[in-house]
């Protein structure tokens, strides 16, 4: 599949021609490769935890006696079934979303409440990881929205943040208006990511600390889901990041005609 065509006068008709071949054949070769690595990747993250239940499950039938042995073992053997399960799911939704399959289950959502019950779900963590957690949004914004998607995207944004912040660091959610979009920025004072690595941090199963962020149990698809689950509802997100500093993820989400905006009350289209 690497080879190609020489191109001898790239103005005449067989040049374009060869030209264009090229191109096409570059375009083939690049989605074999992202294929190929995918198969790979998807493969890797699924023999992991497989590797650990053989494990567990031949020392139990090996070694084990008391009933509280056994217990353990299946406790760690029902962690890395619902692992696997939590994999599979996203992939299945990714895929959904890529063939425009996703089927929303739109209404009207509140996006200040969904904060809201948010902040309060992941105040504990933030408190016992020694991270200041804080959300500015005074006034309502409504969109029509999948909340249970929609929650899973803030959800899986401030998961990071936190995840990626040191303790005593910050953690931010603001919640505004602009251009008639939702705006909703999480921000954090955490480790940030390298320039090279923004652009893949959308894709599947990518990490850019992977030793490390298996340990944090990350599947490196959460921000996958957050890219497509946005894109669903129409919107779009922003990434900042600089290393040391931190990062803020922006999701802009378009607010429904006939809806009130928020502070302005009135929306541009944009
Ligand atoms: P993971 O399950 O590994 O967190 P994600 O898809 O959510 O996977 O994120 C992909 C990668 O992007 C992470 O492994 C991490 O390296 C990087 N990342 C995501 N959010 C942040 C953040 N707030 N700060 C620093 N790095 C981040």
């Amino acid at each position: 599949l690497s080879q190609r065509l020489d191109v001898v006068n790239p103005r005449d008709e067989i040049g374009r021609l060869a030209e264009t071949f090229n191109t096409t054949l570059a375009r083939l070769e690049n989605s074999f490769n992202r294929t190929r690595r995918f198969s790979a990747d998807v493969s890797h993250e699924l023999r992991t935890p497989l590797t650990i239940l053989r494990g567990e499950i031949e020392v139990g039938l090996k070694w084990a006696k008391e009933p509280e042995e056994f217990r353990e073992l299946m406790q760690s053997n029902l962690e890395e079934v619902h692992r696997m399960s939590g994999i599979i799911e996203s992939l299945l939704e990714l895929s959904r979303a890529e063939e425009k399959g996703l089927s929303l289950n739109l209404q009207e959502v509140d996006l200040r409440e969904l904060l809201n019950d948010l902040i309060q779900q992941l105040r504990t963590m933030a408190d016992e990881k020694g991270i200041h957690l804080e959300f500015a949004g005074a006034l309502p914004v409504l969109v029509q929205g999948d909340r249970v998607r929609l929650h899973q995207v803030f959800l899986n944004l401030l998961g990071n943040a936190l995840k990626y912040t040191e303790s005593g660091g910050q953690v931010r959610l603001f919640l505004e208006t602009e251009n008639g979009y939702a705006k909703v920025g999480v921000s954090d004072t955490g480790q940030g990511i390298p320039a090279d690595d923004i652009s893949c941090i959308f894709d599947r199963f990518y990490r850019v600390d992977k030793a490390r962020n298996r340990a944090h149990g990350g599947s490196g698809l959460g921000l996958s889901l957050v890219k497509s689950y946005t894109e669903a509802h129409g919107g779009r997100i922003e990434v900042a990041s600089e290393v040391g500093k931190g990062s803020t993820f922006t999701v802009y989400l378009p607010i429904a005609d006939g809806l009130p905006a928020g502070d302005s009350g009135e929306v541009d289209k944009p």
